[in-house]
């Protein structure tokens, strides 16, 4: 019997990894789960390493309690992956592993060979089935749908609008049965690529099978989902994997049905954090073992081990969901790259907007910038307008050149959408005697009015209460809600239009997927006259009646404290601008503003992005923001903020000796922008390097100092870095 001693990855907040002793150890068990003593209870790691000597004496050293041999072992490609995430984002590796990792896994449960997902095909008697029917019915419908298109997989088809009743059926009389996978490349009714799709298609196939980042700028309607489909076309038929990564659960559905649609015969694996626990880990076993063709998910999909990998696709680079705000503060877009450098493959990021950072990346010949000027189907883009309104009284916030846009589109029987930029636009309860508005006690935010339930909410915490009756500070009785929310925008546009239908389209009113879905059929079918929403509508949904939009309030992103408020309004803009005229009817955006002559209005009015992005850039560099330096935040939160800004001063004092060696600033702590958030206050300070590498060295070298400096009972730390906000 031969002892070793493993080296694990436990799930705890302590910067280093834990040595203990096992029997029988062999290469192999790199990449299991293992459950060990530790402290006074057992935890499970991941065994990280088989080091020679260990940390701790020998005789301190303590036996596993199991090696978990039932599931396979993680690759190493994947060990490399999640060690590069805890060093980059300054995180213990343990709880990247334990983030990266499905529950299932994680636990040490054997995952139970997962189901497998046969193909299912038409049979002879099938085919007499169909060639005899009568009346129509679920299951004859199913076969008409594989008469046409072939083979499909057995989830696929119990997902469709016939029911699993109807695959059940089918399968007891024979009608269907378990066939060999054609080709799982074979494409289904895919249109013919415009020149421009081509020529995108042509240059990133080139780069199959070595290293590339493209940067795929195209306007929306372009048709970049259509490239990427034919590129996964071209890898899988190679035998290849796919990873497409997409930014929100909302949309996964969508693709996935484009992606099914387009390949009925390839092994499609959609991995999202609203999957139950089973589906999740199944899924994640079965790319690890090569029997899935394309996987695509949110941002934690990125971990997803894949041996056969060949292509990874960004879709909605710049969207910021890809950065993790709790926890480990990942950026799946930068690690996607990180992981196509290390797998020598080719990584396309697709935009109509690109984040500063890729465009500033192209600029430089980092990543090659492939653009698509033009719409696929629709000819032309919305004629997008700024609308002056400084000399205009506004009726409840619209103005009268957006009324008549609105009314011109009732007319013709069109759809509109009133647009609300989010920022500062939720509606609070405030006194117009005393000035008295409705704080939550536990936040610096204002509790935001519901009226459909008649609440006051915090949108940070989950502080509720009823709306008073009167003020209760002077105890007026005649507050009101003060700013204007979307339910407010719905009951004045009701108001004006008393005939139209008027749909309101926010997290309120979309509170489940299937309220969701409901809507979006509801507007697509045209059910529906004017759309008032928020960024929800902003993304991926086509709307063939849609052809006005109306922005409100946009200016508050033009000053805001945060440097990249303009770059995500002018995305946002943009993305929003193109819901209209996606259908054969031209479409239009107006923008109320107070400074119609800001260059950010007048490049959207031109759709210059690449304009709009020069002059960003150039602000940026002379301010020195990225990507023209890189950052980090070390953040602390405590009961008090003067507690926070203690500690921080000393991680200051700690990092000040050697900071000047790296070129790196490290400015003062500074209580943050909303000091408090649910009961605790927070504070902050900037790291500023010139390059990620040198900021790099600094935090490895400043963080072994921060793990000592021993913070107060009820003080917690974090480093962001490459935040999203500063
Ligand atoms: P993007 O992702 O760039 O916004 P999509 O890929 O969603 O654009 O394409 C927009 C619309 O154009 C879709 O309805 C798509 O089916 C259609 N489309 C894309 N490429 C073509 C093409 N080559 N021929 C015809 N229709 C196309
Ligand atoms: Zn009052
Ligand atoms: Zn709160």
């Amino acid at each position: 019997m031969s002892f070793a001693i493993v080296r694990v990855a436990l799930p705890v907040p302590l910067p280093q990894c834990f040595d203990y002793t096992a029997e029988n150890v062999c290469a192999d068990d790199l990449g299991r789960c293992v459950r060990v003593p530790f402290g006074r209870g057992e935890k499970t790691g991941l065994i990280v390493g088989l080091p020679d000597a260990a940390d701790l004496p020998a005789d301190r050293l303590k036996p596993v309690i199991a090696i978990q041999r039932d599931a396979p072992a993680l690759p190493a490609d994947w060990l490399a992956l999640v060690d590069f995430a805890a060093r980059y984002y300054q995180h213990p590796l343990g709880e990247v592993v334990a983030m990266a990792l499905p529950p299932r896994l994680r636990k040490a449960d054997a995952v139970a060979g997962a189901e497998a997902d046969p193909l299912l095909g038409l049979t002879d008697s099938g085919r007499d089935a169909l060639a005899a029917a009568k009346r129509s019915s679920r299951p004859l419908t199913l076969l008409r749908q594989l008469d046409d298109h072939g083979p499909a997989r057995r989830s696929q088809l119990r997902a469709a609008d016939t029911g699993p009743q109807a695959v059940a059926e089918a399968l007891k009389r024979g009608w269907i049965v378990p066939t060999v996978a054609p080709d799982p490349a074979a494409m289904a009714g895919a249109p013919s690529l415009t020149a421009e799709q081509q020529a995108a298609v042509d240059a990133i196939a080139a780069s199959l099978g070595h290293f590339q980042p493209f940067l795929l700028a195209g306007v929306t309607g372009s048709g970049k989902t259509e490239v990427y489909l034919r590129l996964v076309q071209q890898v899988i038929s190679r035998g290849g994997q796919a990873l497409i990564l997409v930014p929100e659960i909302a949309l996964t559905p969508q693709l996935e049905g484009r992606v099914a649609g387009r390949f009925p015969a390839a092994r499609v694996v959609s991995l999202h954090s609203a999957l139950a626990e089973g589906a999740r880990s199944q899924g994640f076993v079965q790319a690890m073992e090569g029997r899935a063709d394309i996987v695509l998910g949110t941002r934690l999909s990125v971990f997803t081990p894949l041996p056969r990998l060949g292509l990874i696709v960004v879709d909605e680079e710049h969207d910021a969901s890809y950065k993790q705000h709790e926890g480990v503060r990942y950026s799946a877009r930068d690690l996607a790259i990180w992981r196509a450098r290390q797998r020598s493959v080719p990584i396309v990021l697709g935009s109509a907007t690109p984040s500063l950072e890729s465009w500033h990346a192209a600029e430089t010949g980092r990543y090659r910038r492939i653009e698509l000027a033009n719409r696929a189907v629709a000819a032309t883009l919305p004629a997008v307008r700024p609308v002056d309104v400084r000399r205009e009284t506004l009726q409840n916030g619209l103005s009268e050149h957006l009324l008549r846009a609105i009314d011109a589109r009732l007319t013709r029987g069109e759809q509109s959408l009133v647009f609300l930029n989010r920022r500062g636009y939720a509606p609070v309860l405030s006194c117009p005697s005393c000035g008295w508005v409705s704080r939550c006690p536990h936040c610096t935010a204002n509790l935001v009015l519901h009226l459909a339930d008649k609440r006051l909410r915090c949108h940070h915490c989950s502080c509720e209460t009823a709306i008073p009756r009167a003020c209760p500070d002077c105890g007026n009785q005649d507050i009101q809600p003060f700013g204007r929310g979307t339910q407010r925008l719905e009951e004045t546009l009701a108001e004006r239009f008393p005939t139209a239908r008027v749909l309101r389209v926010d997290r309120d009113a979309a509170r489940t997927r299937a309220q969701w879905d409901a809507l979006l059929d509801q507007i697509g079918r045209g059910d529906a006259d004017i759309l008032v929403g928020t960024q929800m509508m902003a993304k991926g949904h086509d709307f063939p009646k849609l052809t006005f939009v109306g922005v409100l309030n946009a200016d508050s992103s033009l000053f805001a404290a945060d440097f990249r408020a303009p770059e995500r309004l002018f995305q946002q803009l943009m993305q929003v601008g193109g819901r209209a005229g996606r259908g054969e009817l031209p479409g239009e955006v107006m923008v109320q503003t107070h400074y119609p002559d800001h260059p950010l209005y007048q490049c959207l009015a031109r759709h210059d992005f690449a304009r709009y992005a020069a002059l960003q850039l150039e602000e940026r560099k002379q301010a020195r923001f990225p990507p023209f330096a890189a950052n980090a935040l070390l953040c602390a939160n405590a009961p008090d903020v003067a507690t926070a800004l203690a500690w921080l001063k000393d991680a200051r004092a700690a990092a000040l000796p050697f900071a000047q060696a790296f070129g790196v600033q490290v400015f003062d702590p500074v209580p943050m922008r909303m000091v408090r958030l649910a009961r605790r206050e927070r504070a902050q300070l900037l790291v500023e390097a010139l390059t990620r590498p040198t900021l790099q060295a600094f935090l490895s070298a400043w963080s072994t100092q921060l793990w000592p400096l021993k913070p107060p009972r009820d003080l917690r730390w974090h480093l962001d870095v490459d935040p999203a906000e500063v």
